[in-house]
């Protein structure tokens, strides 16, 4: 049950109500809308190749060090015959929902508007998730390819959040389905099935993948540091899943078209299961600062926003940094500010040892151990591969580049203009 026939020129999707109606499974795997490109009438801009297709692909959570042979033979391979980055990072908050944004708009959280993947929201009086189409603030390449060159974009997103986030941006939407209960998200098999099915029946020129098994695994593995099989297994799933999607480009002719972006949006930590920080709990402790925070847990840091009286502000905050900085486990205390947060992010950001994890409200809150957002997940693989002749074969690049330079990368390919994104393009990856 498809929402077709709209004659407008939005971008259209079914939603996961209406994939539940439908004929089953495999419609549901399948079940894509195309909303026409957007007619460009001023002068339209022009990639740097015609016959360019480009992929971002996010492997989520995957550490630099599980780029390797054994765990993940195909994506080692295309990063060996591409263009790897050796000192790539995530921004901060190291989330989900951070470092996406900042991939598809190349523009920090303090201009995007997504700090982190939960906030504290002052209008609610509660936490909640950053997952509505109007919490992101910047224009996407996903919508500026589409209305700026007139060319079809997809995005094929496994987790609920982050459809939800980037709705109505591609011309190509495919809603996660069916979902994992409790991870909400779809087995990168459904992914590679429905991104399989996106090109067959679109042919996007530019579609943004996201492959949540690695840090969906990854969260629900209680095995500790030592016996991590669950995530292991899942990198090699994925990676298998990629394999065959690279046998799907080669088949039907579209690899030599091809430039993949690949990359991790964060990597990850595990927590020892005794190594919890509240800081609520010893904010509700401390008579002077008692009910005045709102505290936004992001597993490997917390975000506080105060609620009290302007006139008490800088006092209370300096109580707050002196209660939460001496908690065992904390890491670090930053201004929100000198790390690009913007508005949403509150008044103060706490980020925890490696090992470590925020459970707040309680104890309770925050059973799992797997666990990112704070600086020593900050490390992700990088790398540009794939058929096209743009790319630079087999070398290292050791320049630092962070997620955010991934929109002005895509950017740079298409021809638009990129001079107020705060990322930079990852020129040394191609022939340009
Ligand atoms: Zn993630």
């Amino acid at each position: 049950m498809c929402t077709s026939g709209n004659a407008s020129h939005r971008p259209t999707t079914i939603t996961r109500r209406e994939a539940l109606a439908g004929a089953g499974l495999l419609a549901a795997v399948g079940a894509t809308v195309l909303a026409d490109p957007a007619p460009v009438w001023a002068s339209p801009v022009r990639p740097v190749a015609d016959d360019l297709d480009v992929y971002v692909i996010v492997t989520d959570g995957m550490r630099p060090d599980e780029l390797n042979p054994v765990q993940a033979p195909t994506l080692h391979r295309w990063a060996a015959e591409g263009t790897r980055y050796s000192q790539a990072s995530s921004i901060m908050i190291a989330e989900t929902l951070p470092n996406h944004a900042a991939m598809v708009t190349g523009v920090l959280p303090a201009r995007n508007g997504v700090p982190s993947n939960s906030i504290w929201d002052h209008a609610v009086g509660d936490e909640r998730t950053l997952d509505r189409p109007d919490d992101l603030r910047a224009p996407t390449v996903l919508d500026r390819i589409r209305t700026e060159a007139g060319l079809t974009t997809a995005s094929v997103l496994s987790k609920d959040y982050l459809h939800g986030l980037f709705g109505g941006r591609a011309s190509v939407q495919w809603a996660p389905f069916p979902l994992v209960p409790i991870t909400d998200h779809s087995l990168d098999w459904f992914t590679i099935e429905a991104l399989k099915q996106t090109v067959t029946d679109h042919s996007p020129r530019f579609t943004f993948v996201n492959l949540g098994d690695m840090d969906r695994f990854g969260h629900m593995d209680l095995s500790g540091t030592s016996l991590r099989l669950a995530r292991n297994q899942a990198v090699y799933n994925s990676d298998h899943k990629l394999w065959e999607f690279e046998q799907f480009l080669r088949s039907t002719g579209r690899w030599d078209r091809s430039v993949l972006i690949v990359l991790a949006d964060h990597g990850m930590d595990w927590s020892e299961p005794m190594s919890l920080i509240s800081a609520a709990g010893a904010i509700d402790a401390d008579p002077a600062i008692r009910g005045r925070f709102g505290v936004a847990q992001n597993g490997g840091a917390d975000t506080f926003a105060y609620l009290g009286p302007a006139h008490e502000r800088d006092a209370s905050l300096r109580r707050l940094r002196e209660v939460v900085g001496g908690l065992p486990g904390v890491n670090r205390l930053y201004d929100p500010a000198e790390l690009h947060l913007g508005d949403r992010a509150g008044d103060l950001i706490a980020t925890c040892h490696p090992g470590w994890r925020f459970s707040d409200p309680t104890p309770l809150s925050n059973p799992i151990p797997g666990n990112h957002g704070h600086e020593v997940t900050l490390g992700i693989p990088f790398f540009v591969g794939g058929g096209h002749r743009i790319i630079r074969r087999g070398q290292v690049v050791d320049r630092p580049v962070w997620t955010v330079d991934v929109g002005s990368t895509v950017a740079r390919l298409f021809g638009l203009d990129h001079r107020s994104m705060d990322g930079a393009p990852a020129l040394e990856a191609f022939h340009l």
